[in-house]
């Protein structure tokens, strides 16, 4: 969290950003609840600017046991995980690290780039868009998901408790429905 007040620089550096993290589309409130020296208005203004008028999303955020639809989305939940967790220099059980999740972000774009929501509103690959990639990312500091290490098929598996999905490696069992 970022404190309010500071130096004209600090500043400086919030609005930048803001403005890295509005171009992505992340949901106004969250960049409110992270940078506390932005007013929302203004944040929703910045939005507008960068998007050509268009207003930022309103209504409900996304939940984390909400995001897996199907099981083959955890190949690409467990890919974003892997990487969030690897490009960060913190312990993401306690933090958020911004800066990683961009990288994290940025990397699936670039290796699935007609995969967001926008452009499939039903694909498999999940995070869809940088506001799930958020959400991803604050379940696994508040425990709400979990990055494990699984001994069968030697992969990072995500584990999502309360979703419709037992915890336990769903790159596995996709295997096994395979070989069926
Ligand atoms: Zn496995």
């Amino acid at each position: 969290m970022i404190a309010e007040g500071g130096s004209y620089e600090e500043q400086l550096q919030n609005y930048r950003l803001a403005y890295e993290l509005l171009k992505r589309k992340l949901r106004t409130s969250y960049v409110s609840q992270l940078i506390k020296s932005i007013s929302l208005p203004e944040i929703r203004a910045m939005y507008r600017a960068i998007h050509a008028g268009e207003s930022p999303r309103s209504g409900l955020l996304p939940t984390i046991d909400a995001i897996p639809h199907v099981r083959e989305s955890f190949l690409y939940l467990s890919l974003f995980a892997s990487l969030y967790r690897n490009a960060s220099q913190i312990d993401i059980k306690t933090e958020i690290d911004v800066p990683a999740i961009l990288f994290a972000w940025d990397f699936l774009c670039e290796t699935f780039p007609n995969h967001s929501r926008e452009r499939r509103p039903y694909g498999k690959v999940r995070p869809a868009n940088f506001s799930e990639a958020w959400v991803i990312a604050q379940a696994l500091k508040i425990g709400l998901a979990d990055l494990h290490y699984c001994e069968s098929c030697h992969g990072e598996s995500i584990v999502i408790y309360n979703s419709k999905f037992p915890p336990t490696c769903q790159i596995c069992v996709l295997d096994d429905h395979r070989k069926k």
